[in-house]
């Protein structure tokens, strides 16, 4: 397992987050404070028939964090590690997220405590549909809106929409994003993702005078987000040295034939990448050592910590996963003059081309790919150039930048609104 640092709470790195850029920025501790806490946690208990005819019980959260700057917005993941304080920093990242984008959402997230790939897929509809039905009243297009993340996908969106629409009475598109395209899906979204985290780290490069056809790239996590960063970084002109998942990582010193490698991961006869042999095998921690520009974590958080990030041989690092770097670990590569585009901006291409599904269902009226991605690559592009002035200006890190713009934005939004009553 990578990175074990000494920082292993996802919620209490959020909050010391939080912390530093509230006060890098003078904002106010009533803020703070208000800031600090989730809106509304939920948990509730999944009971599912499995195949054979035995009871299992799994637990579900929601967590909604802010609701000030619009509805909850944000992922649903399915993993053995899905926990409280997970999910809750979770929603808080999505609240910085989409406040650093300038998408009018909050922050929200879910997930099931689970191991996906020991269920077949009867028994994850059902889990699928009974934890819908259990979050209904707080679910739903104006209030809080789920999406795909770690081990869900389209399908599970479709299930979802459906059960919620069924429950209502009527078809509700919004109430979800990421669905299948044919049920009110949006083009490009599966892709806008991995697709964000290369055209950010493109800009990245672009500021630092880099010439794409020369630039290296090593990406962890070869699931949705990995794999089109790696695709559209190869589209850029960038080199793929390695890409690693569950299985391990594959290194190729002349560059791996992306395409390939995605064929090989497409084939449902491979989960993994494990068997692919036109690269050589090395380990996850290995691969994060490689020497690279960029090095692109995207598969889950704390992997670069105190226990790993001296080692890391990168120029800069692009953040695809959700909090992959704890704050230790941050202020190490700080040290080291390793810059880090952080999550917040570097990966909510997903959630803002999610904001032009939710915009076009309640419009039903739906773009082609040429205007979701036009209009993906101006918002990406006016967020990233926001962060970047304060990063010149301040003389700041791109993690503090984003933040101040994130924050800044949900306070400001709080004040507007006042304390309701
Ligand atoms: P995914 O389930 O499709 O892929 C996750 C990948 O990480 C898989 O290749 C898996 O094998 C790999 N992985 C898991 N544990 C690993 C480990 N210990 N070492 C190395 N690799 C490991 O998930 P995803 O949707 O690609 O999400 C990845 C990350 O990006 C998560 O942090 C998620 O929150 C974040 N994210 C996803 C989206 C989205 O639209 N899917 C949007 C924003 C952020």
């Amino acid at each position: 397992m990578t990175g074990t640092g000494t920082e292993s709470n996802p919620f209490e790195n959020a909050l010391k987050q939080l912390r530093l850029a509230c006060d890098a920025m003078g904002i106010d501790n009533d803020i703070y404070n208000y800031l600090k806490h989730p809106t509304r946690t939920v948990q509730v208990a999944i009971p599912i028939k499995m195949d054979d005819g035995h009871l299992e019980v799994f637990e579900g959260f929601r967590v909604l964090h802010s609701a000030a700057r619009g509805p909850g917005k944000g992922g649903m993941r399915y993993s053995l590690a899905v926990n409280m304080d997970e999910v809750k920093a979770l929603a808080m990242w999505m609240t910085w997220k989409t406040a650093c984008v300038g998408i009018p959402y909050g922050g929200a997230k879910g997930g099931v405590r689970v191991d996906p790939r020991k269920l077949s897929v009867a028994e994850l509809e059902r889990l699928t549909r009974r934890f819908t039905a259990n979050i209904i009243n707080v679910i739903g297009p104006e209030t809080d809106i789920p999406a795909p993340d770690m081990n869900t996908g389209p399908r599970e969106m479709g299930w979802m929409m459906d059960t919620y629409s069924m429950q209502k009475g009527h078809v509700v598109h919004g109430v979800v994003t990421g669905k299948p395209v044919e049920i009110g899906g949006s083009l490009g979204r599966t892709q806008a993702t991995g697709h964000g985290v290369a055209y950010i780290a493109n800009e990245y490069a672009k500021r630092q005078g880099w010439n794409p056809a020369e630039c290296t790239m090593v990406i962890q996590g070869f699931g949705n987000v990995g794999q089109y960063a790696a695709l559209t970084a190869r589209d850029f002109g960038y080199k793929i040295l390695a890409v690693s998942d569950i299985s391990g990582g594959y290194y190729k010193p002349e560059g791996l034939d992306v395409d390939e490698i995605f064929a090989y991961i497409s084939d449902p006869a491979h989960r993994t990448l494990e068997g692919y042999e036109n690269a050589q095998k090395i380990t996850n921690e290995e691969l994060l050592a490689l020497e690279c520009d960029i090095l692109a974590p995207c598969a889950l958080e704390n992997q670069i910590t105190d226990a790993n990030a001296e080692k890391l041989r990168c120029k800069a690092m692009v953040e695809g996963a959700n909090g992959p770097t704890t704050p230790i670990a941050d202020e190490i590569l700080q040290k080291r003059g390793i810059d880090v585009v952080p999550d917040i901006l570097a990966n909510a291409g997903g959630v803002t081309c999610s904001y032009f599904e939710w915009i076009q269902d309640r419009m039903a009226l739906f773009w082609d790919l040429e205007q979701v991605n036009k209009e993906l690559d101006k918002i990406m592009l006016r967020a990233f150039n926001g962060v970047y002035e304060l990063v010149v200006e301040k003389k700041i890190s791109y993690r503090m930048a984003a933040y101040f713009v994130a924050v800044k934005r949900v306070a400001k939004a709080i004040e507007m609104r006042g304390i309701y009553p």
